[in-house]
């Protein structure tokens, strides 16, 4: 059974093959003349085949579908491009700061990969972390989905309204998880497709690989963003719809406060780089130690450690040394 969550928006399940989500929410918002697509899946056969199934399960084909809209680029949201595109002419929309940066890594992604390489070395990773990089990014950088990306239909900035019959989606941009995440929001029906900028058990993942970024702050300014206004549902793109999502925020906003506590108390007892206090921090996982984890779990992971570091750098809770050619960190006083 597909979930119509609202008249004529159908929650489509699509499994993501090997990934700890385990499936995608998309949402398809059927009108009289438009079918719209929020969000895709994996660029797998799994994924491909489920959203196949779900759409014909509410009458619909892949060539019915007119629009695409992407709520950002990560892979499980945007790998169904190409193949959708074998069967439909659809127009793409996604940011700015997505196809922004889809074009930066297309343009040369060995520059790309050379300098994030760098950063994670200079913030404490070891060689054979590095090492897994390459592997892992030319197993799911396909160019034809990022050249599909860069060049939108429309790139939006956010505030932009965008009608189907009787509704009318307003386009909250919310930075964060990714530069260019936008939430949907329909403020007559008050409901909120939220992509991953809420979700209502996972903590939505905050990382930094950039030296001049502070993603953190983004998303923290986003939750206050999308915590003003009045929603009744929120449709997210993984787990169940839920409506509790001040509380969700409150959560949200106390589970990144724990966090930055517990990593100034590490850094009161010593120096660390980044990436030693990301193996010393305690992960909701069921692994049994950081040695354990998986390349990509300990990637996140690392990422979220930097994106902490840099608010608190910020804020002139922490400050950062170079001692041969690494940065480690420690408590102010
Ligand atoms: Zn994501």
């Amino acid at each position: 059974m597909v979930k119509e969550v609202f008249p004529r928006i159908f929650q489509l399940k699509i499994p993501l093959p090997k990934n700890p989500m385990n499936h995608l929410n998309a949402y398809l918002i059927t009108g009289k003349n438009r079918v719209v697509l929020v969000d895709t899946g994996l660029n797998s056969d799994e994924s491909f085949d489920g959203l196949k199934k779900e759409l014909e399960k509410v009458g619909f084909k892949l060539k019915d579908i007119t629009d695409v809209w992407l709520t950002h680029f990560h892979i499980d949201h945007v790998g169904l491009i190409l193949r959708l595109r074998k069967n439909s002419n659809f127009r793409l929309i996604i940011h700015k700061n997505e196809a922004e940066r889809s074009k930066k890594v297309l343009s040369n992604l060995k520059e790309f990969l050379s300098s994030l390489k760098f950063f994670l070395k200079i913030n404490g990773a070891p060689k054979n972390f590095i090492k897994n990089l390459d592997n892992f990014y030319y197993s799911f950088v396909n160019p034809s989905i990022y050249r599909e990306i860069a060049n939108p239909w429309l790139a939006l900035t956010g505030g932009e309204k965008l009608s189907l019959d009787k509704y009318c989606f307003k386009v909250i941009w919310t930075p964060g998880h990714s530069a260019g995440h936008i939430c949907f929001y329909e403020p007559n029906f008050k409901f909120l497709l939220s992509g991953d900028h809420l979700l209502p058990t996972t903590t939505p993942n905050v990382s930094r690989f950039t030296e001049d970024t502070n993603p953190l702050a983004e998303y923290l300014d986003s939750l206050e963003k999308v915590e003003k206004l009045d929603v009744k549902k929120v449709f997210p793109a993984h787990e169940d719809v839920f409506i509790n999502y001040r509380e969700r925020i409150q959560q949200l906003k106390s589970h990144h406060q724990q966090r930055s506590k517990e990593i100034l108390e590490k850094l009161q007892e010593e120096k660390l780089t980044a990436y030693q206090l990301a193996s010393k921090i305690q992960w909701e996982t069921d692994y049994e130690s950081w040695e354990k984890f998986p390349f990509f779990d300990k990637y996140l992971a690392f990422g979220e450690i930097l994106a902490h570091l840099k608010l608190l750098e910020e804020k002139n809770l922490v400050k950062k040394i170079r001692k041969n050619q690494v940065f480690f960190y420690h408590a102010k006083d």
